[in-house]
Formats: structure tokens, sequence, C-alpha cells
């Protein structure tokens, strides 16, 4: 659709101007998140590549607009009232591989679906990230939050990242410079800081050749156990970090929370760090949801859950 450049203000017009029909204002973000959820975001760009990406930036960072970088939007929770600023909807999609020895060096752009990616390397026989083919949202999302599952993560198989640094350029990071722990990483730490957030340009991954049939059986066990274990429909995967020696949907399922329910949004049956949004929740029915679990699991057991998920947006409290 043709925005009529007359209706917008002098920043929108800019980025209308560089982004042409990839550039939309006042989107709804339910239609770009796993919840289902968020209110509307002020500006949106749909960046197709590496460069349309770090040229995104740079018109934000020109124009003194706040951004936010949008994977898959699978770990996030955006507000019912919306997000001011610039969301850059990251679509960048290319993937090479190159033999690097007995290994396989595969480089994907940042906006790849880490799933999809996960089963391209299967059917070539290329070994190591079976454990994300389940795994909801994009390559760059993986990278910063240290994505895993069934015992591998991104800190296995990433040998670098290249990155944009608002102000200084494009570098590479080393995985011992992503500094990561458990589903965090030197760039998720950066969440909530005033500076602008350092953006994942593309990653490469290093893979083992192995049999096609044997990474399969892998995958598909994998994918067996989660469909076991996890809820289908609207969630945003594990609400809260595992606390350390804990599981986090233990404490919330023995603090008496399994089903729970508040306006459209529920504590799964099947798992209770997954939270359900029934089609009808606003992201604030989740919201209250997550604060009630984390207000009842430090009362009972004096454990502070530690949200994997985060918050995007304007929020009242
Ligand atoms: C059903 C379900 C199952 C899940 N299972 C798992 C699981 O098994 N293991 C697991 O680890 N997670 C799981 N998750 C959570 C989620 O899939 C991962 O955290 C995923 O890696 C998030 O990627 P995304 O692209 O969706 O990120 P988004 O939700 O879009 O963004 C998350 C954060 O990363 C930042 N970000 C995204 N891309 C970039 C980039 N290119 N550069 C800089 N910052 C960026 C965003 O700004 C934001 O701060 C699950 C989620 C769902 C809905």
């Amino acid at each position: 659709m043709t925005i009529d450049l007359k209706s917008l203000n002098k920043t929108q017009r800019q980025f209308a101007t560089a982004f042409g029909e990839n550039f939309q204002v006042e989107v709804n973000m339910a239609r770009f998140t796993s919840s289902r959820v968020g209110g509307p975001a002020e500006m949106m760009v749909t960046a197709y590549s590496a460069t349309e990406l770090q040229m995104a930036v740079e018109l934000a960072l020109a124009t003194n607009t706040r951004y936010f970088i949008l994977g898959g939007g699978s770990n996030i929770l955006v507000s019912d009232k919306g997000v001011s600023g610039l969301i850059i909807l990251n679509r960048a999609k290319e993937i090479s591989f190159r033999s690097a020895g007995s290994s396989i060096i595969c480089m994907a752009e940042s906006g790849v679906n880490i799933s999809t990616l996960a089963r391209k390397c299967i059917s070539k026989g290329l070994g190591g990230l079976e454990w994300a083919t389940g795994v909801p949202g994009t390559v760059g999302g993986a990278v910063v939050g240290n994505s895993g599952a069934f015992g591998g993560d991104m800190s296995d198989n990433l040998l670098m990242a290249t990155v944009l640094e608002p102000g200084k350029g494009v570098y590479s990071l080393s995985v011992d410079e992503m500094s990561y722990d458990y589903r965090t990483s030197v760039l998720k730490r950066e969440q909530g800081k005033l500076a602008p957030r350092r953006v994942v340009l593309s990653a490469e991954l290093l893979l083992k050749p192995e049999s096609e049939s044997a990474l399969r059986a892998r995958a598909d066990a994998f994918n067996e156990k989660r469909k076991a274990t996890q809820p289908a429909g609207a969630t945003m995967g594990s609400m809260f970090k595992n606390p350390q020696n804990y599981y986090a949907g233990y404490l919330i399922e023995a603090a008496g929370l399994k089903g729970y329910r508040n306006g459209g949004a529920s504590i799964s049956e099947l798992h209770s760090n997954f939270f359900v949004n029934d089609g009808t929740a606003t992201a604030e029915d989740i919201r209250e949801l997550m604060a009630e679990a984390f207000h009842v699991v430090k009362d009972k057991f004096h454990v502070d859950l530690d949200p994997e998920v985060e918050l995007v947006g304007i929020w009242d409290f």
C-alpha cells in the first residue's frame, strides 16, 4: 500500500523516501509476535538484506529515532499501547556454505529463520543445529539470546557474528567475545541501557558432516519430545529462565499456578513456564500473569524468577 507522504512527519518522510513500500506507519504488532498480542508500532521498516538492515539503523541514528530490531518476535511481549519509534523487521535471509578443513562454515544473515536453517543443514548432511529445528525466531535472536534446547545452544555453533555498532561501524565478535552464558550474551545484557543497541547482521556457524538420516532422527526425537511437553498455540516459549538448581516451570506448578488464568491468558496445563493466549488475551493479561507467578514463587520458595521474555514498548508500571 502506498503511503501519502503529505500525511507523514519529517522523519517518517525520510524513511518513506529511503525504503518506499517497505516503510509503514501504525503497524499492528500482534501480527509479528508469537504471543499474538501487542499494540501499534509508530513506524516499521522491513529490511530484506544485511545492507538494508544497516541502512535502517543508520537512518534511525541520523534522525535521532529510537529503534528496535524485531526478528521472529518469539521472545518478547509487546505492550498493548504499542511501541514508539521505529521497529526494524529483519528479513535479511541470505545463506551460504564454505569448506574449512573437515568442517563446513555456514554464513547466515540474521533474519534467517533458525529452524528453517537447521532443516536445510540436515538435508545437506551437516550437523550441529539439530537442537534448533523446533525453535522459532531468527538467527539474530538466537545469537543474541544464546537460544538452545536439548543440551545444545548457539554458543556451541557460533564462530563469529558480524555486528553493527551504532556510531562505530561493522566488526566481528568471536564466540568468546559474545561472553555467552545461559540464554544471555554481551549483546543481550545491553537490553534496557540507554545507548542504541548493537545489531547482529550475520553469523558464521560451524557444522560437521554427518549422515542425513542420523541428523534427521536426532531432530525428530527432539521435536517429538517438544510436542509432548510444550503447549501448541500462541506463547512466547519459556517465560522465565530456569533458576540455578531448579526448573522455573516446576516452581510455578508447585506454587499451585498450573492452569491459572488471567483474562485471556493462562499458565499452560502442560508446561507451567509457558503462558498461552487463548486468542482474546491482552499484553497486560500476560504481564499480570507474569507478575503473579513471580510473586507467588517468591513468597513460597524465596526464589526470584528472572524473565526470559523481554517487555517491549510503552508500559505503565
Ligand atoms: C513455542 C516457542 C518455543 C520456544 N522454544 C525455545 C527453546 O527451545 N529454546 C530457546 O532458547 N528459546 C525458545 N523460544 C524463545 C525464542 O524462540 C528464542 O528466544 C529466539 O531465539 C528468539 O528469536 P527472535 O528472532 O524471535 O527474537 P525476537 O523475539 O524478535 O527478539 C528478541 C530480542 O533479540 C533482539 N534481536 C533480534 N534480532 C536481533 C539482531 N539481528 N540484532 C540484535 N538484536 C536482535 C531483539 O531486539 C530482542 O531484544 C521459544 C519460543 C516459542 C514461542
